[in-house]
């Protein structure tokens, strides 16, 4: 379960240098996450970086505080200057440096301290310092624990609020998620009471979708959708060359697995996509089936109960056959009819 250390909390009542940094690929749980928590630090009196591994997607441009987020990926030197000078380094939304990337290496090896916040299972041993449930239903959500935990309630600014609401929206389905809890509504109440607009926020992240985009949802839909209907799963193997007809970004893809999991019956989704060197995996669940077992089993990966990922450096269509035969190794016990 996740606790406060006392020592972090009274070395913390003196002006630190903290770095942030996330997860590669973040998310709005990922860089809301960070970016709150660098405003909480920062209206508490100290200095807060944001590190990036790699680019995050435009729908989250509008997130206060995205200029000065430093992308480890197109400006390296920055990066490491900003770990360099940092008294603290804080972990969020992961809880293994590999998930970090090359960026993580440096982290590895700066015996710096950390602090881990992070709601994903299985966490490895690199943090000094662990604020860490597998129950929040973000890690958005973790960030306003430790600011209650801290009594920093008076540093939860409104551009900390929108940040973290945003984690908390698309963590959580939009709310719908098991893990979604009246813990999560309370604070979401709470952010609202405090002035948050949170038509303007779902609008922002939910309601930017480009015409090539949808077009290209209709196409997958059209040509790139299976149903086995025998493990009530669906799944879409989308190859490169669809990525290059219909100009896909990363990002532009995000949610797609979750459209599987809409059809009636359906308890276990997948999307791979062939993103060149690699082809990127998605995986979707409902209830227990385990979706982060499957990951972790078949595709180097894991995740989530519900929400996992892996990779395959196989071509599309081998994975996708790996994909059937691994259905068929996991359906008999997590997949067959109730
Ligand atoms: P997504 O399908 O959105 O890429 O990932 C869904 C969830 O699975 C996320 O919470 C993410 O943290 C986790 N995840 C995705 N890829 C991996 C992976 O390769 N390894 C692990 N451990 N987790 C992953
Ligand atoms: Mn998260």
């Amino acid at each position: 379960m996740k606790a406060l250390s006392a020592q972090l909390t009274e070395w913390l009542q003196k002006p630190r240098k903290v770095m942030i940094t996330t997860h590669h690929k973040p998310d709005a749980d990922a860089l809301g996450s960070s970016l709150g928590w660098a405003h909480i630090l920062r209206s508490a009196g100290h200095q807060a970086t944001v590190v990036v591994p790699n680019d995050f997607p435009s729908f989250l441009d509008w997130m206060p505080g995205r200029d000065g987020v430093i992308d480890f990926e197109k400006d390296p030197q920055s990066a490491v200057t900003s770990l360099d000078e940092a008294d603290l380094i804080c972990c969020l939304d992961f809880n293994d440096l590999k998930r970090n990337n090359e960026f993580g290496e440096h982290i590895a090896a700066s015996s710096k301290t950390i602090l881990m916040v992070d709601h994903h299972p299985y966490p490895t041993d690199f943090a000094q310092y662990r604020y860490h449930s597998v129950q929040a239903s973000s890690t958005c959500e973790l960030i306003l624990d430790l600011c209650r935990d801290l009594d920093w309630m008076e540093h939860l600014t409104a551009d900390a609020g929108a940040c973290l609401y945003a984690g908390m929206v698309t963590d959580t389905g939009s709310f719908r998620f098991a893990a979604c809890t009246p813990h999560t509504h309370r604070w979401a109440a709470l952010l609202q009471e405090r002035g948050l607009k949170h038509h303007q926020i779902h609008e922002a992240i939910f309601d930017q979708m480009p015409v090539n985009i949808l077009r290209f949802l209709g196409h997958c839909f059209l040509n790139r959708l299976q149903v086995i209907e025998a493990w009530n799963t669906a799944y879409l193997a989308i190859p490169y060359s669809d990525l290059e007809a219909f100009g896909v970004q990363t990002g532009d893809t995000e949610g797609l697995v979750n459209y599987a999991l809409n059809l009636k019956g359906m308890r276990f989704a997948s999307v791979m996509i062939d993103r060149g060197p690699l082809v990127k995996m998605s995986f979707r669940s409902k209830g227990q089936v385990p979706a982060n077992l499957f990951a972790s089993t078949y595709f180097e990966g894991g995740g989530h109960l519900n929400a996992a990922g892996g990779q395959s450096a196989d071509t599309l269509e081998q994975t996708e056959q790996r994909f059937l035969q691994a259905l068929n190794l996991f359906g008999p016990d997590h997949l067959a009819q109730p």
